[in-house]
């Protein structure tokens, strides 16, 4: 299997030259190759995993963004098994570890893990060979808590060290030691300790998401020093992005897209609840698709069988909550269907990563809309919203933090609420200007919806627009929903804008000149961009929620004294020509050909915000 990264997607250091690290002339590299191919049974390296070896192995502390599937773990197991000592590796979950522990045993490397779940003897057996002169343990993992919370760990490192023995200290999964990433662990927070206790020991730092912001926490928390960095482009060419408006009929939409794409073919559907799941596959397997679904609720055996079905082709579709996907190799994954909206652009682009592992050409749909915001938002507020098994029952232990956490999830719910709504800039460019990427959307290649659509776009300014809006929202009291107060400005004489007369407020209708979907980004900018700030309640006593839009004053006051402006860009209208000329020659080759039509106006999907939670 190989992955097919280009040379433009490979690799540039922050700070250094590559150059040094690409080297073939280290005391090591003919042992490095001999191994990488006998033992681990690999032809070549990936693209950077011979520089970061060079780098750790030369002792330096090295901070690797990876994307995932990209050959993370080589780095650290080549050296551990080419270095004299024990490796240690910090990995945040116990199921990860017992399958990189079955995969090095398998290589005969011989590796060990300590859990505060195992038994006590089994706990001694391991500390007696980490003792003894001729310990064989290559690696050892353990998770975050044992080295906060187990003296007798941080003095068997001592007793490492002092024998020489600790060769390198590793944090996989490290973005999880930041409160501003998506998966945040205080357990992590306390392995700066290792860096204190071992200076000289090099530490390796490996994660597949990191913003510029989560970057630095890492290495400011995790205490490195002068740290090389490596990270390439999270950009990848063979996965086709799209954004659909979510519709009742979703589902039939779901089923008609993997006939026409990828019949047979192997993908993952990600629900927002387990309910979601459990309904998402029973109506896949009624249209005859071979499908199953997997979410927290079940126990570990039921998991483990369906994640076995799967990997099997057994089951083609597996619709699931974020919880399934950690450490699952599969290769050949062909789509990603996002059934609901994803709680930040970290954590879609990281679960529409786990298709085309192999290359080939796969597709990421989205099916979006606002309700759905409004239903995820009010699950993160509630703390009941699925996590990722990372951080799994660990945010909501930690109430200290709770704010901080809640107010991140928020604005990362937030970004992701524009990513959808955003139906002019390339796909790509903008989740990879979420890492901190630049990306040039001509070398898209029309691989995304947006692109695709291939509109001219006009850049108009707003700011009248947005300030009569802000108005509006003053003027019914602060007590109205997004979709009502669109209604009003409308100029709907609906029987809901009337029930609280709101048909004879001056600014009713103000917007009537405007393009269907145009006032409803206006007002969605206003949101994101904190002008207006969105209240969740909870409306009647069958639990459904609907949200009430507030006027920020402080930040709407800079729109009042002329401070701020707005610009947004905007499809330039086409000319109601023979159909089918341009639009249609630009879906030719689009993986969504028939669905084209429909992402047009982003708006008819939007008037829903009341919705059902009971489910
Ligand atoms: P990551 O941790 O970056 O998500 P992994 O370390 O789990 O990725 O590697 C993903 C897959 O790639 C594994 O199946 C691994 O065996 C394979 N792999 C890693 N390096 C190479 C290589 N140089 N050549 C071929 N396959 C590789
Ligand atoms: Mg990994
Ligand atoms: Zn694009």
């Amino acid at each position: 299997r190989t992955l097919h990264l280009s040379n433009a997607d490979v690799s540039y250091i922050e700070g250094s030259i590559i150059e040094k690290w690409r080297s073939r002339k280290f005391p090591w590299t003919a042992k490095l190759e001999d191994n990488n191919k006998k033992v681990f049974g690999n032809h070549s390296f990936r693209p950077n995993q011979r520089e970061i070896i060079n780098a750790t192995m030369s002792g330096h502390d090295v901070f690797v963004l990876m994307p995932t599937g990209g050959g993370k773990s080589l780095t650290y197991q080549l050296p551990a098994l080419i270095c004299p000592g024990v490796t240690l590796v910090i990995s945040p979950l116990v199921s990860l570890i017992q399958d990189q522990i079955m995969h090095l045993l398998q290589a005969n490397i011989p590796a060990a893990y300590l859990s505060a779940s195992m038994e006590w003897s089994e706990q001694q057996d391991i500390h007696r060979e980490l003792n003894s002169d001729y310990c064989r343990y290559k690696l050892l993992y353990v998770t975050p808590e044992k080295v906060a919370k187990s003296d007798a760990l941080l003095r068997q490192l001592e007793n490492l060290h002092s024998r020489e023995l600790l060769a390198r200290i590793v944090i996989d999964e490290a973005h999880c030691v930041s409160q501003w990433g998506h998966d945040f662990r205080p357990d992590y927070q306390g392995l700066g300790i290792l860096k204190q206790k071992f200076p000289c020991i090099p530490v390796l730092a490996l994660t597949a998401t990191a913003t510029a912001s989560v970057k630095e926490d890492v290495v400011r928390a995790l205490g490195l020093a002068n740290c090389i960095i490596f990270r390439q482009s999270f950009n990848r060419p063979n996965l086709w992005y799209s954004v659909i408006p979510k519709t009742k009929k979703c589902l039939e939409d779901i089923d008609k897209f993997i006939k026409e794409n990828h019949f047979d073919e192997c993908g993952i559907i990600y629900c927002l609840s387990r309910m979601d799941c459990e309904k998402v596959s029973e109506k896949l397997q009624e249209c005859g698709h071979k499908a199953a679904f997997y979410h927290g609720n079940m126990d570990g055996a039921q998991r483990a069988f369906v994640q076995k079905q799967w990997s099997k082709d057994e089951v083609n579709v597996i619709c699931a909550t974020v919880a399934f996907g950690m450490g699952i190799n599969k290769p050949d994954v062909r789509f990603v269907i996002h059934h609901s909206l994803p709680k930040s652009i970290e954590g879609y682009h990281q679960e529409c990563g786990r298709a085309g592992r192999d290359g080939q050409r796969s597709s990421c749909v989205l099916y979006y809309s606002y309700g759905d915001y409004i239903r995820v938002k009010h699950m993160i507020s509630q703390g009941v919203a699925e996590q990722s098994p990372l951080t799994y029952g660990y945010n909501r232990a930690n109430t200290a933090n709770t704010s901080r956490v809640l107010e991140t999830n928020t604005d990362n719910l937030l970004r992701m609420v524009s990513y959808c709504e955003n139906d002019v800039d390339c796909r790509r460019l903008l989740q990879l200007a979420h890492f901190g990427e630049r990306f040039d959307s001509n070398s898209c290649g029309k691989t995304c919806d947006n692109c695709s659509k291939r509109k001219t776009c006009v850049e108009k300014d707003v700011t009248e627009t947005a300030k009569q809006l802000v108005e509006l929202v003053k003027s019914t009291g602060q007590k109205f929903s997004s979709a009502h107060t669109l209604e009003v400005f409308r100029g709907s004489q609906g029987q809901n804008v009337k029930k609280h007369g709101h048909e004879k407020l001056s600014l009713h209708g103000a917007g009537k000149h405007l393009g269907k979907g145009e006032a409803s980004r206006i007002l969605r900018h206003l949101v994101t961009e904190d002008y207006l700030v969105e209240d969740v309640k909870k409306s009647d006593i069958y639990g459904s929620v609907s949200s009430v839009l507030k006027v920020n004053m402080q930040k709407a006051y800079n729109l009042y004294n002329g401070q701020d402006s707005i610009r947004l860009r905007f499809p330039s209208l086409m000319k109601p020509s023979n159909p089918g000329t341009s639009e249609v020659s630009a879906a030719k080759g689009s993986l969504l050909s028939g669905k084209l039509s429909q992402i047009d106006n982003s708006a008819q999907s939007q008037s829903k915000t009341d919705v059902d939670l009971s489910a």
